[in-house]
């Protein structure tokens, strides 16, 4: 029997993830394959370190891709550094950081989670006076967490643990080559990012980055595995200090990608031409401009959205810029109205979890996602959906208030 191969059909992808991918992207990745020990491949895979740490802002020495989707980093950096019973606290916001708590209670650690509501961020101030009062080993926290569209502020957080001893490890997922995010001046000692976000790579790789004090850690438990540490210095916590995990420690990984260049995994091949392209792509736009181009495109839907009548979710003073959330109007079935965007316009924008579900639609502005055209197409089709769903906004408004932002900027620039 004859079997069609797959037809991809045409799509605006507007999710927080995956987002569309530049084709220079899609065509590295169809090169032919090279041998993980070939030099030409050991230097890609130098070169692509240096370009991470450009683009995560550090001069930490180790910048590489985690080979998994951005859990598998966020998993890689909780189980190398967190150990059974130590404390840990997580400040969450969102569905997220909900992620990085039943990762880290997976490792054994004490969580000791904070909430707050859903569409709002933390003081730091209470999360530096929590951390005074734990004393954890770890504070793991995400800067952007796309299930409520909001951002953290780090700088104040990164601060105090560095004064306290703590350990900063944040999930940068949805922010990195999006947004502002300094890892080196925000003191951040561990720090996880996923290609198929702001990157605009597929889904596949987690780019990771950490400093001397979590290498500290790992180097520790791993001279006590190897029996290097005299018996003496052991307490009984000390006893089997192994990284439970072998695909995801980050002992053995780290040898990988030094020139040793000791055997762990095979390295996915294309993923990493696609990755080193995506950077590539990413300085030759300039982080400056990609953060201002993220920014545009996200204030140019914002206008359209509210000028159509509808509301924006949260508190605005923390949004995220690559997400906005977008209330459900009152007796407007979601799902409906995304899957008539989807089926007659090609485009597709994201549903929510938990308590949101069913309240907010969550349109993504990330990556080559993130472009005028795809934010006017989006705005022109929503509201000719809800004009279908007879929804009462005000109609003709969104794409001309669009506009004005775009021509704005252009005057302003010129
Ligand atoms: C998308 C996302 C993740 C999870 O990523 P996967 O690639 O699906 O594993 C983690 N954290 C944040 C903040 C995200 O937005």
């Amino acid at each position: 029997m004859q079997l069609p191969s797959f037809q991809v059909p045409p799509r605006t992808i507007m999710t927080p993830g995956p987002v569309e991918v530049d084709p220079r992207v899609l065509r590295a990745m169809s090169a032919s394959i090279l041998g993980q020990f070939d030099p030409s491949f050991t230097s890609l895979m130098n070169e692509t370190m240096e370009l991470l740490r450009k683009v995560l802002q550090t001069e930490n020495h180790w910048a590489y891709p985690i080979d998994g989707t951005s859990r598998a980093g966020i998993e890689a950096m909780l189980c190398s550094v967190i150990e059974e019973e130590d404390k840990v606290l997580v400040p969450s916001f969102g569905r997220f950081g909900y992620l990085l708590t039943e990762i880290a209670e997976r490792c054994g650690a004490d969580v000791h989670l904070m909430h707050c509501e859903w569409g709002e961020v933390f003081d730091p101030q209470d999360i530096i006076s929590e951390m005074k009062n734990i004393r954890p080993k770890v504070v793991a926290i995400v800067h952007g967490d796309t299930s409520t569209g909001r951002m953290q502020p780090l700088a104040e957080i990164g601060a105090a643990c560095r004064e306290s001893g703590s350990l900063l490890i944040v999930d940068a997922v949805a922010t990195v080559a999006g947004t502002e995010v300094k890892t080196d001046e925000w003191k951040i000692d561990g720090l996880i990012t996923g290609t198929q976000k702001c990157l605009s790579v597929p889904a596949g790789m987690a780019p990771i980055t950490y400093n001397e004090r979590i290498e500290a850690v790992i180097s520790l438990r791993k001279a006590i595995e190897r029996g290097l540490v005299p018996q003496e210095q052991l307490t009984s916590r000390n006893l089997d200090r192994r990284i439970q995990s072998n695909y995801f420690d980050l002992s053995q990984l780290q040898d990988y990608w030094s020139p040793a260049r000791l055997n762990h995994h095979t390295e996915a091949t294309s993923m990493l031409y696609g990755l080193y392209e995506g950077l590539w792509i990413i300085l030759e736009e300039g982080l400056a401009n990609r953060y201002q181009r993220h920014r545009l495109n996200e204030q140019a839907l914002v206008a359209g959205i509210t000028a159509m009548g509808l509301s924006i979710f949260g508190n605005s003073s923390c949004k995220l810029p690559t997400v906005t959330c977008v209330e459900i109007p009152d007796g407007i079935d979601g799902e409906a109205v995304r899957a008539m965007l989807l089926d007659e316009f090609g485009i597709e924008i994201a549903s929510s979890f938990g308590p949101l579900h069913g309240k907010i639609w969550r349109i993504g502005t990330m990556g080559y996602s993130c472009q005028k055209r795809n934010v006017l197409l989006t705005l022109a089709s929503l509201e000719a959906v809800l004009l279908r769903h007879r929804v009462k906004i005000h109609p003709g408004e969104a794409v001309q208030a669009a506009l004005d932002v775009y021509q704005q900027a252009v005057k302003q620039s010129s």
